[in-house]
């Protein structure tokens, strides 16, 4: 698919939900890392992006998040970040077929960068450099720089990957307070990223649809264009067995969906939590049916 035209000619594009709770659900264990199911079970990370575009998902994002050498090192598996990148790639074409768009998912590397950290600008820079040309080279229709929360470290990301000939798109995650972990606001986000060229700019991650609906029109208002929702299902709340739940319905996280395309939201779809019912749920409210 070719975004930048569908976000031209389209009201909005539904995209998709949760990976990591997704795979959890079928047996990957917290703290484990998500990117060696690409090779490892397949069929997995497959089953999750064929029941998305069952769902009405246009928009599928690769089980690549953690993907950059930085992050895998973790699991002593930065060797095979290639590897492991590209097949995160084939494996949602393989789910997308000619119509939904693959769009490579990059995440922080979870490391403060200098003043605050030790991690350098040109070092993050080169690492997310690999990361998003890994995404590119294996055929991503777009890269989305997701769930970040420092708006310097997202314009290094970006700017890394601006010679790839992919566009880019890039979520920020702001709490219900409506900032950031660094404390950034809507707008001081949006100042910081306007220049690079985004073909869309919003939030996912941290909170549920009520508040994040503020969160959208506070971007709006700093003269954001092209907007993205993608927030959990609700709240996170600690189960007794010290596992983290996603309460919201699917019927309620789907109601919102007609007030974030009011509020200039071009691509809306779910994060932590969110299920392929809960994405059915946005395509109905948005276009009727079911
Ligand atoms: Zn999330």
């Amino acid at each position: 698919m070719d975004i930048e035209r569908a976000l031209r000619e389209r009201d909005y594009l539904i995209s998709d939900g949760a990976m990591g709770t997704m795979l959890q659900a079928r047996g990957l264990r917290v703290g484990a890392c998500p990117e060696l199911w690409n090779a490892e079970r397949p069929d997995d990370v497959l089953a999750v992006h064929t029941a998305y575009i069952e769902a009405g998902a246009e928009l599928l994002t690769t089980n690549s998040f953690g993907g950059s050498r930085h992050k895998l090192a973790q699991y002593g598996a930065e060797c095979r970040a290639d590897e492991l990148n590209a097949k995160a790639v084939e494996i949602a074409r393989r789910a997308a077929g000619g119509d939904a768009a693959v769009v490579g998912s990059i995440g922080p590397l979870g490391v403060l960068l200098e003043p605050y950290g030790d991690l350098t600008a040109e070092d993050a820079a080169a690492l997310y450099g690999a990361h998003a040309e890994a995404l590119a080279s294996a055929g991503a229709d777009a890269l989305l720089f997701e769930t970040f929360y420092d708006a310097a470290e997202l314009a290094i990301a970006v700017k890394s990957a601006s010679g790839l000939g992919v566009p880019a798109l890039a979520t920020m995650t702001f709490d219900s307070g409506g900032r950031t972990m660094m404390g950034t606001s809507p707008a001081q986000a949006w100042e910081a990223v306007a220049g690079l060229g985004l073909l869309a700019f919003g939030a996912n991650c941290s909170t549920g649809p009520d508040e994040m609906l503020p969160i959208i029109e506070a971007l709006r208002a700093a003269g954001a264009g092209a907007l993205i929702a993608q927030p959990n299902a609700g709240l996170p709340e600690t189960a007794p067995d010290g596992t983290t739940v996603y309460g919201q319905s699917p019927e309620s996280f789907g109601e919102y969906a007609p007030a974030f395309v009011a509020a200039g939201c071009k691509i809306v779809g779910g994060c932590c939590g969110s299920t392929p019912p809960h994405i059915r749920s946005i395509r109905a409210a948005l276009q009727g049916g079911e």
